[in-house]
């Protein structure tokens, strides 16, 4: 016996059974659409009966060089028979013929790639006998080209305008605006032309018996799995190309019968704000392709409700079962035939992040799905969107309308921007930086060379090139909305213009690309930010919490931002840098003076002064943080960032010396000397303080044993704000954190100053205060030997920034600038390491960190404050290595409570 490999619609349990029970497995099977409708009519929604034949008979036909396997077309007649038993109607039939559609579907939605036929079984014979089942001519004619028009295009590839061009003649002919006027006669017309049309392209008749017909479009639906579209669409969103597409085959059912017949595609929730609330179109005496093609005018789905309302009840019960029976939104196509309710389609609906996020908190308070199911629906990046700006929905839906969505392209690099199109780096960079223009800039693939232009930009549009691009790398890397390999897209550098569907946009002229979907539009569209602190995410993170084990701490140097973060759920700070705080107006010259002196008590004065400015920021850190831990890291970076830069003190130097020549009196010239006399100092001790790669140079802890009154100061400061706020009430944590450890002595040796210190002030105070102290494991040997560093540390805290660039001894700024990107494109690094969390070699380092450490303090705290800590799959390495928290900028907090759940769950339900 051959394969079994034609599945009726009622025969899902024995689909079931062969792909061994997964749902999964069966959408394999029969295809996302075919696996649905099998399921609809086992739960009773009413679907015209047909069956499915399977991906496997479609790879089967691929493999052999297009021939149908064996016992294939005996189970389709099979099926088509069984069909007619249950219509009533004959296929082929001159007095009752059975009409059926022909539709593709594979196992993930790949919507308008691939190929449906309708209409299937009407020839001259057949026409009459729907004619006199129905009555209505006009509709019957209508229906017949379609099918020799779906037919030409579908199957043999005859040009669409060809088409077009008889339409636009008849009607002009018949002097009507829309097709919908033409009558019984126009259309029988038109289907004598389409058919010479046929000839022309398929250099053969149009296939009159049904047989023949039902064949072609099975096959034609199995090539259109390999088409160009559907091949580069596989290749954009990464769907594997051994899927194969299934070919549902169907009883036509009609939208175009008359007035009590319509068609209409609906969402179950609205799929911009989750609201619960059917959303859709529909048309009155039309077909499902009409509302897709926005050839009519459709109307809002609630008017159906007054015009056919048995209908619309019906439909709104199934579409509420449907909700349950899938536990998720639906996007459904349903078709009524004289009053008579069909279901055509139901799948998941697309959605918005603010949907989804809704959607999901609303189906849990619903008791359709659990709290756990609900924070693994929405994404990470989801969250992410609340972050960025988009097209508003409605401007989106006005131009779409308005037929200013121009092409869609592959999706790279999320957000939405708009600009005036520059087709060159030099002018984007131009324009955007001197003129104060937003650029869109727009070439057929970037280059190393034109990334200067690309920073300058909103965003990015190529014609050419696919997710992993030049274009596409660099836009990810800095978080410009992009679209690439647009191939509609053509671009004409020496005209400097681009076109589109036959529409031309000069350089300089507006357009808008939206980076989370990949469309990009003609003009400028409104932009909205949606609202972080929307109370439906606010939920989902709570539920979140629930799940994660990792802490969600944030970054943050001011008041201001540790009270953002706190609204935003951070549980602590896991740093402060404090040099940020050196570097404002005030305090930078007391800065600079303590660099600059190598006297002591001057030094110590700058220093004094300095303090009083140090301790009210932390004083402001600890009144918001009340209760909760403050890590505060000790002066990290180089001295030299602190001083002016070399090149402008030898400027300023040399234009006081041409003062001087031109010098008129004594006094003047004096004052001049002086001045030199200062430079040159400055000028002598920013040499000293040279380094010829600073990065490696004095710096972190190094500094602060090179200056031990940096330390103390730093130290008076913290543990003077601890005191004092808790005389308010207010408990503070401080954990002080030394930065840039290599060595144990390191350590040993700043304790000696810092617990001396801190004795010190709190006797002065006449309070106590706990304190830490600890420190960042960011260098290969601190990680190394943490069993040594953890004797003297409370606490540590990786900085994977400067762990990475020092476990690949390549500096970020230097390899981001050059040669990471093409690393990237070569597929030499999937990643870029200072993104995403290298799991093999940083993430082994820390691995060895954390286990080195806790086997000397079980109990240690170990965190991570790199930039890695926003990253959801960085996130998830650090809840593996059972981290105590991650730190990240306030604003990324949402996404890493959401990120460190699923890392729970995930791993929970491993
Ligand atoms: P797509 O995947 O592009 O949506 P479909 O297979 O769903 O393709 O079919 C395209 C259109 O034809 C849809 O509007 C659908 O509702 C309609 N259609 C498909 N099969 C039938 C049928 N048996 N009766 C009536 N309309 C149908
Ligand atoms: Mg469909
Ligand atoms: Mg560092």
């Amino acid at each position: 016996m051959s394969k079994k490999w034609v599945y009726r619609f009622d025969e899902v349990k024995q689909a079931e059974e062969y792909v061994g029970g997964e749902w999964e497995n069966v959408r394999g099977l029969l295809g996302g659409k075919g696996a649905n409708l099998s399921e609809m009519v086992l739960i009773g929604v009413p679907v015209p009966p047909g069956f499915t034949v399977s991906t496997e008979a479609c790879n089967a036909y691929l493999a052999s060089g297009e021939t149908f396997p064996e016992g294939l077309r005996e189970q389709i007649l099979e099926a088509l028979r069984n069909v007619e038993e249950s219509t009533g109607r004959k296929f082929g039939d001159k007095k009752n013929p059975l009409l059926i559609s022909c539709r593709s579907g594979g196992k993930f939605s790949m919507p308008g790639m691939m190929d449906t036929v309708l209409d299937i079984g009407l020839n001259d014979e057949t026409v009459k006998g729907l004619l006199e089942m129905t009555g209505d001519e006009r509709f019957v004619y209508d229906s017949y080209r379609r099918l020799v028009q779906m037919f030409g295009s579908v199957v043999m590839r005859a040009p669409d305008e060809a088409f077009e061009e008889v339409l636009t003649a008849a009607r002009l002919k018949a002097g009507v605006e829309t097709d919908a006027e033409l009558t019984a006669d126009d259309w029988k017309n038109v289907t004598v032309k389409f058919k010479a049309i046929f000839r022309r392209y398929a250099n053969r008749d149009f296939p009159t018996d049904p047989y023949d017909q039902l064949n072609l479009a099975t096959e034609a639906v199995f090539k259109s799995w390999n088409g160009k579209r559907a091949v580069d669409y596989r290749n954009a969103t990464g769907i594997p190309h051994d899927l194969g597409t299934a070919v549902s085959i169907q009883t036509m059912v009609f939208g175009n019968m008359g007035n009590d017949s319509a068609t209409s595609i609906a969402l179950t929730h609205n799929g911009t704000t989750g609201e619960n609330r059917i959303e859709g179109d529909y048309l009155t005496n039309a077909q499902g392709e009409d509302v897709v093609a926005g050839i009519r005018l459709t109307n809002e789905i609630s008017k159906l409700k007054a015009e056919m309302p048995a209908a619309y009840k019906e439909f709104e019960q199934y579409a509420q079962e449907l909700e349950k029976h899938y536990r998720d939104m639906q996007d459904v196509e349903f078709t009524i035939e004289k009053g008579k309710f069909w279901m055509l389609q139901t799948r998941d609906g697309k959605r918005t992040a603010q949907a989804a996020v809704r959607i999901a908190v609303e189906m849990v308070e619903e008791g359709l799905i659990s709290r756990e199911e609900a924070v693994l629906r929405v994404s990470p990046e989801q969250v992410d969107v609340f972050l960025h700006p988009q097209f508003d929905q409605n401007a989106i839906k006005a131009a779409k309308t308005a037929g200013d969505m121009l092409a869609k392209g592959i999706n790279v690099s999320p957000g939405a921007a708009f600009g005036v199109i520059a087709l060159e780096a030099d002018l984007a960079q131009k324009w955007a930086n001197e003129e104060g223009k937003n650029v869109i800039m727009v070439r057929p693939e970037t280059k190393p060379d034109d990334v200067h232009g690309m920073l300058a930009s909103k965003g990015i549009l190529t014609s050419r090139g696919g997710r992993t691009s030049h274009a596409a790398l660099v836009a990810r890397q800095f978080g410009k909305p992009a679209i690439v390999g647009v191939s509609e897209l053509e671009i004409d550098l020496i005209k400097r213009e681009i076109s589109v569907k036959g529409r031309v946009f000069k350089e300089g002229e507006w357009i808008s690309i939206d980076g989370t979907e990949g469309e990009f539009y003609a003009g400028k569209l409104e932009t909205i930010v949606p609202d972080i602190k929307d109370p439906y995410l606010m939920t989902l993170l709570s539920w979140a919490d629930e799940f994660r084990r990792l802490g969600v701490w944030a970054n943050a140097d001011y008041p201001v931002d540790a009270k953002r973060a706190l609204e935003y759920g951070a549980e602590g700070i896991g740093l402060c840098r404090t040099e940020h705080m050196f570097f404002e107006t005030e305090r930078l010259p007391l800065v600079q003076k303590m660099i600059l002196t190598d006297i002591p008590s001057e030094r110590r004065e700058a220093l004094d002064e300095l303090l009083p400015f140090q301790r009210d920021d932390f004083i402001g850190l600890y009144r918001v943080m009340d209760g909760k831990s403050v890590i505060i890291r000790l002066i990290d970076p180089p001295l030299n960032e602190f001083l002016p830069n070399q090149v402008n003190l030898m400027r300023e130097l040399t234009e006081l010396k041409f003062l001087l020549r031109d010098a008129g009196t004594l006094d003047e010239m004096n004052e001049l000397l002086d001045k030199i006399e200062e430079k040159r100092h400055i000028l002598r001790r920013v040499e000293s303080l040279h380094e010829s790669n600073p990065m490696l140079g004095l710096r972190g802890v190094r500094l602060a044993i090179h200056i031990p009154e940096l330390t103390a100061m730093q130290v008076r400061a913290i543990i003077e704000a601890a005191c004092i706020v808790a005389k308010e009430g207010v408990e503070a944590h401080p954990e002080i954190m030394i930065p840039l450890t290599i060595h144990v002595n390191e350590l040993k040796s700043q304790r000696d100053i810092l617990d001396v210190e801190a004795e010190k002030v709190m006797k002065e105070h006449g309070i106590e205060v706990p304190y830490k102290l600890g420190t960042m494991i960011e260098l290969p040997r601190a990680a190394l030997v943490a069993d040594q560093i953890a004797e003297y540390a409370e606490f540590f805290s990786f900085g994977t920034n400067d762990l990475t660039q020092t476990v690949f001894g390549i500096s970020r700024d230097d390899a981001e600038a050059s040669f990471l990107i093409k690393y990237m494109a070569q597929g030499i690094l999937t990643e870029n390491p200072f993104a995403v969390l290298d799991r093999d070699g940083v993430g082994e380092l820390m691995r060895i960190g954390v286990q080195k450490g806790r086997s000397v303090r079980p109990d240690l705290e170990c965190g991570i404050c790199g930039e890695h800590a926003g990253n959801p799959e960085s996130i998830h390495i650090c809840h593996e290595l059972n981290l105590s928290y991650v730190s990240s900028a306030p604003f990324q907090i949402p996404i890493a409570r959401l990120a460190a759940a699923h890392a729970a769950l995930r791993d929970k339900n491993k």
